[in-house]
């Protein structure tokens, strides 16, 4: 069955579309500045080049009515008519406390996610768009939710409350709820058959580590605790995101500066992280880590804070869990920085790790990165977060059918 799996962002739509029988990815793409001047569809179909094209997309309905049409084009289309895609898989930012897996699309589903917009302002609300535009384009196949939050729902009380007065949990479900869950779950799947052990035995730390990082302690298949929060704002130092900070600096900014809490919260989602502590340099870890090669100060300053941020967090969730077995790096940052990966591993001598330098010079493929020894494995493993909702999607597609 082919599944077209879509992504909303606030004005970008990404999908892919994959054919679930051989997981193969069939065609992918994006629309971009959606209801912005110069909207554009760049498109790839599986094995062709990379197409791109301006199109005029006044909202995420006309964006996904062009993605349709991409798909089914007579010269670069993946599929001849709609009725060759059997489901859509839609990834949802938040699910609140409602949704611990994924699930067919309802109208109360539907209400549940509305329900969690205030948790999540920029995304929730185009992720609907998104699911409505598709509703309406393609009334009869089904739509599956598969939410950001869900792997997290698993952590215990100790993990995801705040210390703040019990009410705010009572009454607004202020908590940790943690993203990047597709990823975590999907890696750490992947962890346990690289390893060729049981996920249910194994004690793992999953380092998610893209312009948004977040890090998990998975104990025996189930996520134990989080580094991102509420909202994807708490945790690991990030591109533009400044992770973990004494929440009095609100404040104290907000009173030197003038400024509202929303303004300064904007500053530390957007001009913080790496780019805040490198003063302006860049957000994009490829630069960083080229200046820092070169002696630059302002890279090197920001790469230290953030290296030092995942170290004590992989410390943390290592005592958290009484151990772990293996210790894995994706995305981005994750999966091609060696340098990163061997500047953090070189702090954890202590658990006994040693790095294999030829494993991990590799790219785009699982390995094992630590020498043989007494010590926790370490792995490079490529997330897929695209595959992990089309199967996710297609489960329950199946399961309906039976
Ligand atoms: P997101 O999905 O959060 O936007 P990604 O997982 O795509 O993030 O990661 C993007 C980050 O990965 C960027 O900061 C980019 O610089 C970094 N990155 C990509 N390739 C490399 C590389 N070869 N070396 C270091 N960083 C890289």
């Amino acid at each position: 069955m082919n599944i077209l799996v879509i992504n909303c962002g606030s004005s970008s739509v990404k999908f892919q579309l994959i054919d679930s029988e051989s997981e193969k990815r069939i065609a992918k793409g994006l629309c971009e500045r959606i209801g912005i001047e110069g909207s554009r569809l760049i498109y790839t179909p599986a094995g062709g080049k990379k197409l791109t094209a301006e199109v005029k997309m006044a909202d995420h309905r006309e964006a996904i009515a062009v993605v349709l049409k991409a798909l089914t084009d007579p010269q670069n289309g993946a599929v001849k008519d709609l009725s060759e895609i059997g489901a859509v898989g839609h990834r949802i930012v938040h699910g609140g406390e409602n949704f611990s897996k994924a699930t067919l699309i309802t109208d109360e589903v539907k209400k549940a996610i509305a329900d969690c917009s205030d948790l999540a302002p920029l995304h929730n609300p185009a992720n609907l768009v998104g699911i409505e535009a598709c509703e309406a384009l393609m009334p009869s196949v089904p739509m599956v939710a598969v939410f950001d939050t869900a792997f997290h729902q698993t952590m215990p009380e100790e993990s995801y409350l705040y210390a703040i007065p019990y009410r705010y949990y009572r009454d607004y479900r202020v908590r940790r709820y943690g993203f990047h869950g597709t990823s975590h779950e999907y890696v750490s799947s992947r962890a346990a058959v690289v390893l060729g052990r049981p996920l249910e035995e194994l004690k793992l730390i999953v380092c998610h580590l893209g312009n948004g990082a977040s890090i998990s302690a998975v104990k025996y298949g189930k996520c134990v605790d989080t580094s991102m929060g509420l909202t994807p704002l708490e945790g690991l130092v990030m591109g533009t995101r400044s992770g973990d900070i004494d929440p009095a600096i609100v404040e104290f900014i907000a009173n030197k500066e003038g400024k509202s809490a929303g303004e300064v919260l904007r500053m530390l989602n957007k001009e913080s992280g790496v780019y805040g502590l490198s003063d302006g340099f860049s957000s994009d870890f490829r630069d960083l880590e080229d200046a820092y090669e070169a002696g630059n100060e302002n890279a090197k300053r920001a790469m230290e804070v953030y290296i030092h941020s995942v170290i004590k967090y992989i410390g943390a969730y290592t005592a958290e869990m009484n151990g772990v077995d293996a210790i894995c790096f994706t995305a981005g940052v994750g999966e091609n920085s060696p340098i990163i990966r061997d500047r953090i591993l070189h702090h954890l001598a202590y658990m006994h790790i040693v790095i294999d330098e030829v494993e991990n010079h590799k790219r785009g493929e699982a390995v094992v990165i630590s020498m043989p020894g007494p010590g926790p494995k370490v792995l490079v493993i490529p997330t897929n977060e695209e595959l992990s909702i089309a199967r996710q999607t297609f489960a329950l597609v199946a399961g309906e059918k039976k």
